[in-house]
C-alpha cells in the first residue's frame, strides 16, 4: 500500500532528517520505500534517501509491503508532514563534515631520535613565543590498496576482513556517541558519519567490487568514491557536502583495515607541539587550543589563517618549513622561537637554558604591558587611535575584553559559517552579532561579510575548481552571486544593529559597482524588515582595501563608503603577486616591502581627504615597528589580535610622548 503527501521538512530530507526518517522505517517489519519522480528508493537507507534529493514542498510517496505496512505510512507519512512532532533532540544537530578524518601517530610511540642532537630548523615566524614541549607529529598516512586482484580462494575471508573493519569504525562512533563531553555540533557530525558506516549503500557497493576480485582497501577507495560522486552530483549545496562524509567513513574502514589507529587532534597532550605537514583552518579552530603549547607546518606563511588563529591564541608557530618538517616526524621533543622561526629537534641543555630565559623575559614583558589595558592612546594632537581586536568567534570576546580592546575592528564571520557546516540561519547569525554588539557597547564591532573562497571553503556552498582561488570567487565576489546567503547576513546585521554599534564592512572589493550593488540588497533587507514589522537599525557601511584595484580606486571609493580597512594580509599578496600561504615567496610577501607601503600610503591620503575613517585589520596592525608609521600616514584605528593589543597601545602612548 503507499500515500503521497508534500514533504514539510525544513530545508528537505538531507542529512539529520533522512536519518530520523530511516531510524523511524527502520521501526517497522515491512519494507519501505520513499518514491519522488518515480524514482523509489529504500527508506531504511539514508545515503539513498539523502540522493534522492527530497526538498520541502514537494510531492513525494510512501510504499510499504508487509504486515505493518499501516502503521508505517502512518508514522513515517506523520513525520513528512509534522517533522517537529514526537522528536528526541539527539538528532537536532544538522550533518557534519568530513569529522575525525586524519590519522596521527604519535610521537611518543614512534621511535626515538638520537639523544642529544639537537638540529634546528629555519621557517616562517608565524606566531609569536618560545616554546619547549613533547612532539605531537600529525601525518595522516596515504592509502593505498594492494593493487594485485585476489585468487578466488581468498576472497571469503576479505569480506569478513571488511566487515570487521566496518563493525569496528561503527563501534568507535557509537563509543564516541556515548560520551557526555561530546559537544552538540560534534555529536551531530558523529552521528551523521555513523548514519554512512552503518548504511549498506556503501558496504554493499564495497563487497560486490571485492567479490569482483578487488583487495577490501582498494575496494573501500572505490566505492566510497562512487557514492560521493553521487553527491557531488546532486543539485543541493548541503548534499555536495555529504561527499566528504562519505570519504571521511571510507578513511576511518581502510585505516582499520591498515591496522592503523585513527587519533584526532583531541588526543593532543597537555603542552604539545603539533607537527604537520598541513592543517586545516578548521581542523585547528576546533581542536583543544588551550592544550596546544606550539604549532610547527610544512605550509603556511605569516599570514595564512593558521597562523592567524595561532596568533590569536598566544600560540607561538613556525610555518613554512616546506619539506623539512619530515625531519620532525620522529622528535621526541621540539624547542620552538616563534619570533625569529627556528625549531629545534631534542633541544640539548643548553637549549633549554637559553629557552628558559626567554620563556621568563616573555612572561615579565606581558605582566609590564598589563598597566595598557585600561589605556585609551591618544596623540599629542588628541586624536585618539582606537586599537581593536580581531577576532573569529564570541568565545574570543573575553580575551579581547581582558586584553584592553576598544571594540572589534574585524569580525571574521568565515567560522561561523564553517563550524556549524551548513548555512548558519538568519536568527543565529542575528543573535550572534548582536552578543558582540553588546559586549563591546559603545565602542564599534565592525563585522565582515562572508569571505570565503581562496584558502577559505566551506561546505554547504559549492566552490568551482579554479586554477587561482585567490583570484576568483571570494568575498564579495561569491556573495553578490548568491543573495540567498548575502541578504540572509545583512538582515541579520541590520537586526543585530539595534543593540549596539554595529558597523559592517566588505572584503575583497575590487570595483565600485560592488558597493552599489550591496547598498541596493540592504536597502531591501530593510524594507522587507520593515514590511515584516522586524526591529532593525541602519548601520555604516565600510570596504577593507585589500586588493591593488581597491587602492587605485581609493578616491572614489571614499566617497561611497563610511570606513576603509587596510586589510594587508592580501594586500600585501595581491601587490606583490605572492601567495600568503606559500613559503618559497614568504621573502616577497613582505608588508613593509616599499610598494605595499606606498599603497597604504595612498589609500590613508584618500581616506583622510575624504574625511572618513581608515583603520587597518590585517596583521600588520599590530607590528609595534610599524604602527608608527600608520598612524603617521592618518590611521585612526589599528585592528589586531587580543594578544598584540597592549604592546600596541604602548607603543602609541611612547609616540605620543614624543610629540
Ligand atoms: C587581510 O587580508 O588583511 C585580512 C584581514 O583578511 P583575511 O586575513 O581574513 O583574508
Ligand atoms: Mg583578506
Amino acid at each position: 500500500m503507499e500515500r503521497s503527501t508534500i514533504v514539510r521538512v525544513h530545508e528537505g530530507l538531507h542529512a539529520r532528517p533522512a536519518t530520523r526518517f530511516v531510524k523511524l522505517a527502520k521501526g517497522f517489519e515491512s519494507d519501505v520505500d520513499l518514491i519522488k519522480d518515480g524514482k523509489a528508493v529504500s527508506a531504511k537507507s539514508s545515503v539513498k534517501l539523502m540522493l534522492l534529493a527530497v526538498k520541502e514542498n514537494q510531492e513525494v510517496t510512501v510504499r510499504a509491503n508487509g504486515a505493518d505496512a499501516i502503521e508505517a505510512i502512518e508514522a513515517l507519512i506523520g513525520y513528512l508532514e509534522n517533522p517537529k512532532a514526537g522528536l528526541d533532540d539527539e538528532d537536532s544537530q544538522p550533518a557534519g563534515d568530513a569529522g575525525p578524518k586524519a590519522a596521527v601517530v604519535s610521537a611518543a610511540e614512534s621511535a626515538p631520535a638520537a639523544p642529544g642532537a639537537a638540529t634546528g630548523l629555519r621557517g616562517v615566524a608565524a606566531s609569536e613565543g618560545f616554546v619547549i614541549g613533547p612532539a605531537f607529529a600529525h601525518f595522516p598516512p596515504d592509502i593505498a590498496g594492494q593493487g594485485r586482484m585476489l585468487q578466488a580462494e581468498e576472497i571469503t575471508g576479505e569480506i569478513e576482513r571488511f566487515r570487521t573493519a566496518v563493525s569496528a569504525v561503527q563501534a568507535r562512533m557509537d563509543h564516541a556517541l556515548a560520551q557526555d563531553s561530546l559537544s552538540a555540533g560534534d555529536r551531530g557530525i558523529v552521528a551523521a558519519l555513523r548514519d554512512i558506516a552503518a548504511d549498506d549503500s556503501l558496504t554493499s557497493e564495497a563487497e560486490g567490487l571485492i567479490k569482483g576480485g578487488n583487495d577490501a582497501i582498494s575496494a573501500v577507495i572505490t566505492a566510497a568514491s562512487t557514492i560521493a560522486a553521487d553527491f557531488s552530483a546532486v543539485d543541493d549545496h548541503y548534499l555536495n557536502a555529504r561527499a566528504d562524509d562519505v570519504h571521511a567513513v571510507g578513511r576511518q574502514i581502510c585505516l582499520v583495515l591498515l591496522g592503523q589507529d585513527d587519533v584526532s587532534l583531541e588526543n593532543i597532550p597537555e603542552g604539545a607541539i603539533l607537527i604537520a605537514d598541513d592543517i586545516g583552518a578548521w581542523d585547528l579552530a576546533r581542536a583543544p587550543l588551550k592544550r596546544i603549547g606550539g604549532v610547527v607546518c610544512g605550509h603556511g606563511g605569516a599570514t595564512s589563517h593558521i597562523a592567524i588563529i595561532a596568533r590569536s591564541h598566544g600560540i607561538p608557530a613556525v610555518l613554512g618549513l616546506g619539506d623539512q618538517v619530515n625531519a620532525l616526524r620522529t622528535a621526541r621533543e621540539v624547542a620552538l622561537d616563534g619570533n625569529g622561526g627556528h625549531v629545534i629537534i631534542n633541544p640539548d641543555a643548553a637549549t633549554r637554558a637559553d629557552f628558559a630565559g626567554r620563556v621568563e623575559v616573555a612572561a615579565k614583558e606581558r605582566a609590564g604591558l598589563t598597566v595598557f589595558k585600561t589605556v585609551t592612546p591618544k596623540l599629542a594632537d588628541g586624536r585618539i587611535i582606537e586599537v581593536a581586536a580581531n577576532i573569529g568567534s564570541l568565545e574570543e570576546i573575553e580575551a579581547a575584553q581582558e586584553a584592553g580592546a576598544l571594540g572589534i575592528g574585524l569580525f571574521r564571520t568565515e567560522l561561523l559559517f564553517m563550524r556549524h557546516m551548513h548555512l548558519p540561519s538568519e536568527d543565529m547569525q542575528a543573535e550572534t552579532y548582536a552578543a558582540l554588539a553588546k559586549a563591546f557597547a559603545p565602542y564599534p564591532v565592525i563585522v565582515r561579510t562572508l569571505d570565503i573562497g581562496g584558502d577559505k571553503p566551506i561546505a554547504g556552498i559549492e566552490f568551482p575548481d579554479e586554477e587561482n582561488p585567490f583570484l576568483g570567487w571570494r568575498g564579495i565576489r561569491m556573495c553578490l552571486d548568491r543573495p540567498d546567503i548575502f541578504k540572509r547576513q545583512l538582515r541579520a546585521l541590520l537586526r543585530a544593529a539595534v543593540h549596539g554599534n554595529i558597523k559592517v564592512m566588505l572584503p575583497m572589493v575590487s570595483d565600485i559597482s560592488e558597493v552599489r550593488q550591496t547598498r541596493v540588497l540592504v536597502a531591501e533587507c530593510a524594507a522587507e524588515l520593515k514590511a515584516e514589522g522586524v526591529p532593525h537599525a541602519a548601520f555604516d557601511l565600510g570596504v577593507m582595501i585589500e586588493t591593488p584595484a581597491a587602492v587605485l580606486i581609493a578616491p572614489a571609493l571614499a566617497k561611497e563608503v563610511a570606513f576603509f580597512s587596510i586589510g594587508t594580509n592580501d594586500l600585501t599578496q595581491y601587490i606583490m603577486a605572492a601567495d600568503r600561504l606559500n613559503p618559497t615567496v614568504a621573502k616577497l610577501n613582505d608588508v613593509t616591502n616599499p610598494a605595499v607601503m606606498s599603497a597604504i600610503e595612498m589609500t590613508a591620503k584618500a581616506g583622510v581627504a575624504a574625511g572618513i575613517m581608515v583603520g587597518m585589520c590585517g596583521e600588520a596592525a599590530g607590528r609595534p615597528d610599524l604602527i608608527a608609521i600608520f598612524v603617521k600616514m592618518g590611521l585612526t584605528e589599528l585592528s589586531m589580535s587580543p594578544a598584540s593589543i597592549q604592546r600596541a597601545k604602548k607603543t602609541i602612548m611612547a609616540m605620543a610622548a614624543e610629540g
